[in-house]
Parts: C-alpha cells; structure tokens; sequence
C-alpha cells in the first residue's frame, strides 16, 4: 500500500510538473497570425481584428491581388504582409509558413478559413466537385494544421489552430453535399489534433458560422443566386431572410465570426480545446414552430 502510494504522489508530481511547462495563452499584442483565404469576405474581417488588436498577420490567399489589398489595408509590412499560396499545394503551404517566419519571426495562431463552396443535388455533384471541395478544405487544412504544429511545436511557445467549419458540419440540409461533407471532415480534425496536440500547448477549435453573405465571395459566386431562388426571394434580400429564421434575428455578419476567433485565441478561453463554437444567430438551437 505504502509502495502504490508513493507511487500515486510521484505520478501527480509529474502531471503537475508536466502542467506547469504549458505555456499560458499568450496576448495578442505578442502574437503572429496567418489566415488562410484572408483576402475577401471572413477571413479579412479575422485579420482586420487580429491585427486591431495588435497581432502581426500573414494574409494568405490564392488571390494575390486581394491578399496584397487586405494587408495594404492593414498598414503594410509592420503588422501584415501578403502571401499568395494555394492551401491544396504542400509545397506552396510549407513555403507560405517559411515566408511567415522570415517575415515576424514565426506563427502562433492559425485560421483555417480558405474556402469554396460546390453546392449542389448529391446527382449533379460530379467527381471534379467533389475532389475539388475536398482538396481545398478538407486537404488543405490538413496541409496547413501540419505545417502550423511543425513550426508551434519546434518553437515550444504553443499557439492556436481555428478552423472555421460551418453549422454544415453538423447539421444537414439538401443541395450541398461535397461542401457539407468537407466541412464534417474539418469538424473531426478539430477533435483529432486537439487530441494530438494538447500536450504541446496547442490549443485547436472550431468557429461554425450561418448565413454570412454580406462580403462573403461564397455567396456572391452563385451560392447566393441559387439559394434565393430556391427561396423564392430576390437575392439583395438574401441577408435579412437568413436573419428572420434566426433565434435573435440578426443578420451574422463577418466581424461577429472574427470575434469568436479573439474570444478563442485572445480572451479568456485558455482551457477550451477541440470544441466548435456556432456564430449563427441562434440557427443551429432553433426548432420550427
Ligand atoms: P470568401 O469567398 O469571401 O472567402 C474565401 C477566400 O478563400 C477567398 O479569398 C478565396 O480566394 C480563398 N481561397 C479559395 N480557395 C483557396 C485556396 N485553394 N487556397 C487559398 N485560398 C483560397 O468566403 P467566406 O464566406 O468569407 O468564407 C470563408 C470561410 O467560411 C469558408 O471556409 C466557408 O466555407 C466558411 N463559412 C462561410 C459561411 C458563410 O455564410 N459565408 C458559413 C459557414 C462557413
């Protein structure tokens, strides 16, 4: 007895040991950032906030003039700079990620948000569509996440993985499949790496937003067209429909996605890890009446 509890207290001494060597969540004023599809709709209004706050950011994109304007907006190299890559590349992804270090030193906070979105019936959904829609969320960031532990863990100051996934993760609705599946596959990576990369400090969660149309290019490629016609509305008012059917009534707009990404990496949510946060409005807690 006297043996098992010896060995009882030298085990809670090394868990303890092992929990002090954490890192603590870092400010953001000390923090670098890269933002994957940074250059339009969401993922410019993260960088627009981290860097309000005072991270440097990398504003990655696979649109080399929309990177270059965002992080013009942003002030230029002092707190952003550009980086054109394509999250489906492994090489142009390790390349954005060195181009990062050389620029502030290293990365500590990572968005995945770099997306497109194939919707359609499951029978017109062709095999191109589905690789495609696979290839930029599901690989890429994968390629991304990969990259982003790589550098965290060589730099041994722990850091932040968010994926911006989609109440799509979670709930179905028809006419997306290769889109709604992707983003199923996102969701289960937040759990996996969170899993994987806990004990290294890195903390990785997912931010599920709805109906985000305003400045979002998902919505003004098409899916916004498709989806008021299957509405039946005219797609200018595309925003305040999806806003009646929310619990608050309120249009979800990119800055309220940006804010669930300061509340995950530069608030007080220091011990949450592999969960999703729905920045809906209320969609995914809604039942018809
Ligand atoms: P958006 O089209 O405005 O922004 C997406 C950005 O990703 C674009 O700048 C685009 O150039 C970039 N991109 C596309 N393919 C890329 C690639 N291969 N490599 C690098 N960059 C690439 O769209 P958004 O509405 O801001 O969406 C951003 C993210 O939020 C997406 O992942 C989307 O699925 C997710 N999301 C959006 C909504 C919404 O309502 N808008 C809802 C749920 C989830």
């Amino acid at each position: 007895i006297e043996e098992a509890e010896k060995f009882r207290i030298e085990y809670w001494e090394l868990e303890e040991a092992k929990l002090r060597r954490l890192p603590k969540a870092k400010p953001l004023a000390t923090r670098v950032a890269l933002v994957t599809g940074a250059g339009s709709g969401i993922g410019r209004a993260i960088a627009h906030r981290l860097v309000a706050e005072g991270a440097c950011v990398v504003v990655a994109d696979l649109d080399a003039e929309r990177a270059a304007a965002v992080a013009g907006e942003l002030g230029g190299s002092d707190q952003a700079v550009a980086v054109t890559v394509d999250v489906t590349s492994e090489a142009q992804v390790v390349a954005a990620f060195t181009a990062a270090a050389l620029a502030f030193g290293g990365v500590d906070l990572v968005v995945n948000n770099a997306g497109i979105s194939i919707s359609k019936p499951l029978l017109e959904t062709t095999v191109r569509d589905w690789d495609l829609q696979h290839d930029i969320m599901a690989r890429g960031s994968f390629l991304v996440s990969r990259e982003a532990a790589r550098m965290m863990r060589a730099q041994q100051l722990g850091g932040d993985i968010v994926y911006i996934a989609s109440k799509n993760a979670v709930f179905a609705g028809p006419d997306n499949v290769a889109y709604s599946a992707t983003k199923a596959d996102q969701a289960h990576q937040v759990r996996l790496l969170a899993a994987e990369l806990g004990e290294h400090g890195i903390r990785v969660n997912g931010v599920n937003p709805d109906g985000v149309v305003r400045g979002s290019g998902i919505f003004a490629g098409g899916w916004g067209a498709q989806r008021a016609a299957t509405y039946g509305i005219e797609e200018e008012n595309l925003g305040a429909f999806y806003a009646q059917r929310t619990l608050l009534k309120r249009e979800v707009l990119p800055e309220h996605v940006a804010n669930a990404v300061f509340a995950l990496t530069g608030g007080d949510l220091t011990h949450t890890t592999g969960l999703h946060i729905p920045v809906d409005a209320g969609v995914a807690g809604a039942f018809l009446r």
